[in-house]
Formats: structure tokens, C-alpha cells, sequence
């Protein structure tokens, strides 16, 4: 990534564009494009050989017009403020366009967690809370676990905020262990929630989801569960890639015939590193990084990082595609993207296509509110309603417009968080 690369600079570009569709009077328009609110803070830890560091802290509250803040904590040490300020941005439309009654938040350390032990890591989990105590909270804003942090971090600062709150507050935090409040169906959450948007898409279009192939790139938590749900389906995954920690590369794994997850399960170690030799032995083909985009394939589903579809590789995506549902978050560079129009490929987009992760969140939270809490085909059946409903209302507007389905997506989202300041009066 160039070090212009602002990632706030380019959330309020994508908002400034929509809001010009839109025709958003300046008052609101001032008011979207910023954060509400901002924590910046020092966290002073004594580390395991007695000395004190600090670490710097951060919480964005990008907007709750809708209802509390909502995003993950990350630990990273690249932070700064202007990635917390997009991906808190990020969050309030995401919130919106599933129509969960939640705002947008995001938090972060500057810190890498790898040099830490795990005693100076609670120890760091526990200060940020205490310095954002005040301003978080079951109905201000609800953390939960991103880049670099864990159900066992959110324990930390759930017991922290419960030891200054005096009493019990499940609904603080979510990404929780299911032991301790956390929500059935929340592993699977965000690839099956990719999936469910792909099954509509195909029905819109009267194409089968029996026999309909998919090219994955990916092979952890989303590109693992969106995978087994659309073979589940009848679908076939013809190809999945992932990054090869001992080679330090990436790799495609191809099968024409089909995956078996079960195998291909059983030849990953648990840093996500397919076996090759026994992939090979197996019957697949080992290729480059980029080759999951040129198989012959109906469905692409990036779920790996961020700007992999670029005006580089765009062009070897195969003449067959004609779905791209990302459950990455930022797959597509915008050059990629005017390329995919032009191919008049059907774009569901990241925070549409990966809410499937925020919903079952929203779900920890109402289930701990209530202390009452659900079994999991009930989550994922609640799951499967809110992103089909999504999904309908973006894909309508598309139809009806004629607008991309990235900018129906971001006119939904953003109509909706201007309607609720508009109506509490706020601009
Ligand atoms: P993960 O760490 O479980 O998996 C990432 C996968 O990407 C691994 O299989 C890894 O081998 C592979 N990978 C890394 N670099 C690669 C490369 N250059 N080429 C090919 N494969 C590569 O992460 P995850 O939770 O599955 O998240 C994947 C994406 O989905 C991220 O963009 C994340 O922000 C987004 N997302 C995740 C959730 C969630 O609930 N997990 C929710 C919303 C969005």
C-alpha cells in the first residue's frame, strides 16, 4: 500500500459521490462525513520485565443516529487514526444497509500483539476499557474483536468494564465465547451470510444453484463457511487459494470436479497452509496466486484482504463469471471496479455481501440483553432473513435505477443514517 493511501480520505470520496446522487443538503452532509466523536488516549502497561510502556489508544464514533456505535477493536502496529475513522465510517453504513439499530464504530492500539505475552496483553486490554469506560457501554457503543483480537481479549475488557460498572453487562461487548455470552452460529456467520446473498442473486436471475461453480480466494473463516453452505447447496467450488506461510506466497488449489471440504480441511494446519504435496497427491492442481480469478466459474468470491481485483489482474477474470460477492472487505481497487461495470458483472458488495459477521453480533448483543439466548438454526434462520431482505432491497434499487449494485447499497445505507439525524433533528 502507497503511503498517500488514506483510507478515511477515500471513505469520505465514496460518501461525497453518493451524497451528490442523493442530493444531501450541506448541514447533513458536514455531519456524515465526520466522526460524532473521538477518544485518543494513553495506555500505560507493566510489561513482564518491570518496565512501564504506553501504548496509544483510539475510539471512533463515526455515527449512532441509529442506535449504539458498533465495531471491532483492532491491535496493529501500523494504526492510525485514519483507519480507525474509515472503518468506523465503514461500520454505520454497513449497520445501515442490513437495517440492524446500530451506528458505526471502531477502536484500536498501536501495538503488535505478537511481542506481548499474554499477561501484558490483558494488561493492555484491560487499560484501553478503563480509559473509554465512560463513553462505552451496552448503550453507547459495543466493541468487538477485529485485526488481531480475540473472543479472550473481549473477556478481558468485558470483566474490566463489569468491575467499573458494578454489575453484570454482557451486552458490552460481542465476540464473546459461546461460555460466556457469546452467540451460537457466529463462526459460520459471515460466510454463510455471503452465501445467502449469492443464492438470491442466482434466483434473480433464474439460474439454478445446483451444479452452479465457484472460485474462492481464501481459505479461512468466511471463504471456509461461504464454501461448505454452497455445497450444501449443490454447488461446486472448483478452486480455493491461500497464502503458504513456510513459502511465503500464495497459491491456488484447483479441483474442475469439486472440493471436498472435509479433505481439504484435513491437509490445513492451523495457520491456514494447505499441504501441496497431499493437495497434489489428491487430484488438484497447485497454481499462482491469482489464478482462482481465470477458472472457469459463475461465481467469484474474494475473501481473503483487501485490493486483490486490480486494473492489474482484472482482465483474467474468466468470460464465464457473472457474480462477484465479496466477503472481503475492499477486494476491488475502483479501476477494477469500472471494469466490472463495463462487463456488466452483478457486484455484491463487501458491506453487503460480509454483514453476515455484524448481524450475529447485533444477535450476541439482543440475546444477552434478554439473557435469554437462542439455538443456532433459530440465529441462522434470523440470519438468513436479515441478509435476504438486504439484499432484496439493494438488488430492487439497482433494477429500478439503473445504479450500480455498490452505489444502491451506499444510497440505501446513507439515505437511512440522514433520515434518523434528520428526524432527531440534528441536521
Ligand atoms: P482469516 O484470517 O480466517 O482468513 C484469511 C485467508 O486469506 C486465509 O486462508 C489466508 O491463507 C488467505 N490469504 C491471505 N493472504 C492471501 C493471498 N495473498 N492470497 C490468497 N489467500 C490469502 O480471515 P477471515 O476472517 O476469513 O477474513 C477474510 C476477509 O473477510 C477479511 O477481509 C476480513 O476483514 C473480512 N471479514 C471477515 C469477517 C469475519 O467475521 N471473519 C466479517 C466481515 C469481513
Amino acid at each position: 500500500m502507497s503511503k498517500e493511501f488514506n483510507a478515511f480520505a477515500m471513505a469520505q470520496n465514496q460518501f461525497d459521490a453518493v451524497a451528490d446522487k442523493l442530493q444531501l443538503d450541506n448541514g447533513l452532509r458536514e455531519l456524515l462525513r465526520w466522526p460524532q466523536r473521538e477518544y485518543h488516549f494513553t495506555i500505560p502497561v507493566t510489561m513482564d520485565d518491570g518496565s512501564v510502556r504506553v501504548f496509544k489508544g483510539f475510539r471512533v464514533q463515526h455515527n449512532d443516529a441509529r442506535g449504539p456505535a458498533k465495531g471491532g477493536i483492532r491491535f496493529h502496529p501500523q494504526e492510525t487514526v485514519d483507519t480507525v475513522r474509515a472503518l468506523a465510517t465503514w461500520m454505520t453504513w454497513k449497520c445501515a444497509v442490513v437495517d440492524i439499530p446500530l451506528g458505526g464504530g471502531k477502536g484500536g492500539v498501536i501495538c503488535d500483539p505478537h511481542d506481548l505475552s499474554s499477561r501484558e496483553q490483558e494488561a493492555l486490554c484491560r487499560g484501553w476499557v478503563r480509559q473509554v469506560a465512560r463513553n462505552v457501554g451496552p448503550v453507547q457503543d459495543v466493541p468487538a474483536p477485529d485485526v488481531m483480537t480475540n473472543p479472550q481479549h473481549m473477556v478481558w475488557i468485558m470483566d474490566e468494564y463489569e468491575k467499573l460498572a458494578g454489575g453484570h453487562y454482557p451486552g458490552f461487548i460481542t465476540g464473546k465465547p459461546v461460555e460466556l455470552g457469546g452467540s451460537l452460529g457466529r463462526t459460520e456467520a459471515t460466510g454463510f451470510g455471503v452465501i445467502y446473498t449469492v443464492r438470491e442473486a442466482l434466483k434473480r436471475s433464474e439460474v439454478p444453484i445446483e451444479g452452479v461453480r465457484a472460485s474462492i480466494q481464501g481459505f479461512g473463516n468466511v471463504a471456509q463457511y461461504a464454501a461448505k453452505l454452497l455445497i450444501e447447496l449443490g454447488g461446486v467450488v472448483v478452486a480455493v487459494s491461500c497464502w503458504d506461510n513456510d513459502d511465503h506466497t500464495a497459491y491456488t488449489f484447483r479441483k474442475t470436479v469439486g472440493i471436498d471440504m472435509d479433505f481439504l480441511l484435513s491437509i490445513t494446519d492451523r495457520f491456514g497452509t494447505i499441504d501441496k504435496d497431499k493437495a497434489e497427491k489428491a487430484g488438484f492442481d497447485v497454481l499462482e496466486a491469482d489464478a482462482w480469478l481465470e477458472q472457469e466459474a459463475e461465481i467469484l468470491i474474494p475473501a481473503a484482504l483487501e485490493n486483490q481485483i486490480s486494473g492489474d489482474n482484472v482482465g483474467r477474470i474468466n468470460k464465464k463469471v457473472k457474480i462477484i460477492a465479496e466477503g472481503a472487505n475492499g477486494p476491488t481497487t475502483p479501476e477494477a471496479d469500472t471494469v466490472l461495470k463495463e462487463r456488466g458483472i452483478f457486484v455484491i458488495p463487501d458491506f453487503l455481501a460480509n454483514a453476515g459477521g455484524v448481524t450475529c453480533s447485533y444477535f450476541e448483543q439482543v440475546q444477552c440483553n434478554m439473557n435469554f439466548f437462542w439455538p443456532k438454526q433459530e440465529v441462522l434462520d434470523r440470519l438468513d432473513q436479515k441478509m435476504s431482505r438486504a439484499f432484496k432491497a439493494v438488488a430492487d434499487l439497482s433494477d429500478e435505477t439503473g445504479e450500480y449494485m455498490r452505489d444502491a447499497a451506499y444510497m440505501i445505507a446513507i439515505q437511512r443514517v440522514a433520515t434518523a439525524c434528520h428526524l432527531r433533528g440534528w441536521a
